[in-house]
């Protein structure tokens, strides 16, 4: 994986250079990465805004959340390892990328995912790719303690962010989005879940910056939901609750990388609202045509509050990044659409009714 080829083969293949890998580390990758960065003027003038928001849509990676970038990594090590299993507790993404790579890798995938509380797309794809997926009468958290416990054996390989190789591949996203708008931004906002995320970026913008390779450093803004707010609130949550399914997680694995980060780029954590999270969820589809799920949502209803609030100076340059595609939960986009489908019988004029021609 020394060449960088000029075809996309991947973050590993296009940044091996930043990341712990060598001659000796199979490739595993499913050429995840190189998403969109996506200007988006209308979201901005709907909620007032004087600057610039540009939409890092993770969404399109190949499994169709960013958790692919962190998964070529923790599969690709594993592989080199000479592990046969896999594993990890998931909210739902994280298991589809495990479960995706690992069979490219032709290894066997555990998924342990919280009963009932997982998004349709997402149970699919990890059933599809054939992961054997076991549903935990519990939360996320207890799920993760089962992981990190059953990790302990020895007869697993944990591909959770608790695995310090994830967090590798993730921050390829903060180069990317340095490479495509020519610059840092001067801020980044994005959702926090079990912060591994928010801690791989602050590590990539460090680095990129470091190598000079972009000249400044931006204030990460993370946000939790406001029923899911451990680090906001200061204390683990027992019962985490919020319709963004994604970010439903009381006990951050990496509590401490998320508040480095915040501290260290002078940004903020704060938390938002169910209510705002749909809001915002809803706005952006209908105003840039960008589908996310609703944890994406969270980092935009974040910003609204900055705008209200006046912290954000005017010609900023900000990117946030939409973490997962919308189609990834149709029943919670069915019901934030607010409508249904007109049923009409088979003739013109019953549509014109319908449409008010
Ligand atoms: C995993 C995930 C998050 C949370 O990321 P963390 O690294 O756990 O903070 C947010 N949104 C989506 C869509 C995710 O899949």
């Amino acid at each position: 994986m020394n060449s960088q080829s000029a075809r996309w083969n991947g973050v590993i293949d296009r940044y091996a250079k930043y990341l712990p890998v060598s001659d000796a580390t199979p490739l595993v990758s499913l050429s995840e990465g190189n998403t969109p960065l996506v200007r988006v003027d209308n979201f901005v003038e709907a909620i007032g805004g004087k600057f610039e928001l540009w939409l890092k849509y993770e969404g399109l990676n190949p499994t169709c959340s960013f958790k692919d970038r962190g998964m070529t990594m923790a599969v690709s090590k594993a592989k080199e390892r000479g592990a046969q299993v896999v594993i990890c507790a998931s909210t739902g993404n994280t298991s589809a990328s495990a479960a995706a790579y690992a069979a490219r890798a032709k290894m066997k995938c555990v998924v342990l995912l919280p009963h009932g509380n997982i998004a349709q797309g997402k149970l699919a794809q990890a059933l599809m790719y054939g992961a054997i997926t076991v549903s935990v009468q519990g939360n996320f958290d207890e799920a993760l303690r089962i992981v990190r416990e059953l990790g302990e054996t020895g007869k697993v390989d944990v591909v959770n962010s608790i695995n310090p190789v994830r967090i590798e591949g993730q921050k390829t996203a903060a180069f990317e989005i340095c490479d495509q708008l020519g610059r840092a931004p001067d801020f980044h906002f994005l959702p926090v879940g079990n912060a591994g995320n928010i801690t791989a970026y602050w590590k990539g913008f460090k680095e990129y910056h470091a190598a000079g390779l972009a000249d400044r450093l931006p204030r990460l803004f993370g946000f939790q939901a406001a029923g899911a707010a451990p680090i906001v609130d200061g204390h683990p949550i027992e019962k985490p609750q919020t319709v963004a399914s994604a970010i439903r997680i009381g006990n951050p694995a990496s509590w401490q990388g998320a508040t480095n980060a915040s501290k260290e780029s002078n940004g903020h954590i704060g938390k938002v609202t169910d209510e705002e999270i749909i809001h915002a969820y809803k706005t952006i589809a209908r105003t840039d045509g960008i589908f996310v799920e609703p944890a994406c949502a969270a980092p935009l209803a974040g910003l609204i509050q900055c705008v209200k609030a006046g912290t954000i100076p005017p010609g900023s340059v900000i990117t946030a990044t939409m973490t997962g595609h919308g189609l990834k939960d149709p029943d919670n986009a069915i019901k934030a659409a607010g409508f249904e489908p007109f049923v009409v019988e088979a003739t013109k004029a019953a549509v014109m009714k319908v449409i008010g021609l």
